[in-house]
């Protein structure tokens, strides 16, 4: 049976993002943040073609684990760090780099046997108050850890900001000059709180290391922008096929739960694609996929394996015609805002069954 779900990874789009990211953020260095398996588009194939980063940040010592075995010898920086002093061994022999977030973790250091120094990330809470130390411990955290044998002197200051996606809004200029007060006294030791969309609208922020996730893959960081506004290329599309071409009566309802109603007699186009893939479920009649170039609406709910579309205005509409769900001509955005989530989740959310192949058009940069 031949494979009809198909995600196309644009190698060129992944190295043409980071250029891009380094053009607008020369004077700092890049970590490419590749957790949740490169956001969904595979973590060995992004890691090669982000060969130019200065840093991978991942989730989890698995993730380092992989990268290693790739041949990847890059810094890799565990995002939240260890969660049991047995991980202290691991990270050694593969030569991780480690987010400290919170005091448990400074213990299990200096209770390590192994003296050799580790490379920290101190992470700082300047107010997404998910990971990171209160400003009232930073200074106690960092001279218990600069007094370590088992951590390196330079350690990097981070921080993660919590609103940098809406511009304009109050929390972002807080959450700067928050970290800029309790880094004040450690003006020796580099900095870290940009995510993608800090890099584009807020360029105090990029400091000496930037973090960058979704601009990396052609995401969009900012409400209401796509990437493509600020030069950067979509890596990712998703396509199936068309398997079947039904003419169904007028009054007659298609699909689970009868939530469409064809409106005339019309064919209707079935798509071998559905959740099972990673097409959200709560995509609603109306949305847009791609059928040989031109737009066509979904009807109907998605299915597991398939799903349904209006083939109205598409007359030439045969079996085995690919269909886009969405790649560089069909924002990802417009899906995710019809389906109520974002683009992040749906490149993460493509499942095992879809194969992945690698397009490559050169080093167009
Ligand atoms: C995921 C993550 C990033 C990247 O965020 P984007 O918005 O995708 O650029 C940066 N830093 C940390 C700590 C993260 O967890």
């Amino acid at each position: 049976m031949s494979r009809t779900a198909i995600a196309t990874i644009h190698l060129d789009a992944l190295r043409h993002n980071l250029q891009r990211i380094r053009a607008l953020a020369s004077g700092s260095r890049l970590m490419a943040v590749v957790k949740a398996d490169g956001y969904g588009h595979g973590l060995e194939r992004v890691a090669r073609a982000f060969a130019a980063a200065d840093a991978f940040g991942v989730a989890s010592i698995a993730d380092g684990q992989r990268l290693r075995a790739a041949g990847i010898a890059h810094r890799i920086v565990v995002l939240a760090g260890i969660d049991e002093q047995g991980d202290l061994a691991e990270v050694r022999r593969l030569g991780l780099d480690i987010v400290v977030h919170h005091r448990a973790q400074v213990e299990m250091l200096a209770g390590d046997r192994d003296r050799r120094p580790l490379r920290v990330w101190l992470k700082l809470d300047t107010g997404m108050h998910r990971l990171g130390l209160p400003s009232a411990e930073c200074a106690s955290v960092l001279s218990q850890l600069r007094a370590l044998p088992q951590v390196d002197a330079e350690i990097v200051l981070m921080s993660h900001l919590s609103s940098s996606d809406e511009y304009g809004a109050a929390k972002t200029p807080l959450q700067l000059a928050r970290f800029e007060e309790m880094a004040a006294t450690q003006s020796a030791l580099p900095r870290s709180i940009a995510n993608s969309a800090a890099i584009v609208g807020y360029p105090e922020s990029r400091l000496q290391w930037v973090r960058a996730g979704g601009l990396l893959y052609g995401l969009s960081v900012v409400a209401g922008k796509a990437a493509a506004e600020f030069g950067f290329r979509a890596a990712m599309s998703l396509s199936s096929k068309l398997i079947a071409i039904n003419r169904i009566g007028r009054g007659e309802f298609v699909g689970y739960g009868e939530s469409w109603q064809c409106p005339e007699d019309m064919n209707i186009g079935v798509v071998a694609m559905g959740y099972g893939d990673g097409y959200p479920r709560h995509a609603p009649s109306g949305t847009e996929v791609l059928l040989n170039g031109r737009t066509a609406a979904v009807v109907g709910r998605v299915s597991m394996d398939l799903m349904t579309i209006d083939l109205r205005g598409h007359p030439d509409a045969r079996i085995n015609d690919r269909v886009l769900l969405w790649g560089p001509d069909l924002p990802v955005e417009r899906l995710a805002a019809a389906a109520g989530t974002i683009s992040y989740e749906l490149t993460c959310g493509v499942t095992r069954r879809v194969m992945f192949l690698e397009a490559d058009a050169g080093f167009s940069a």
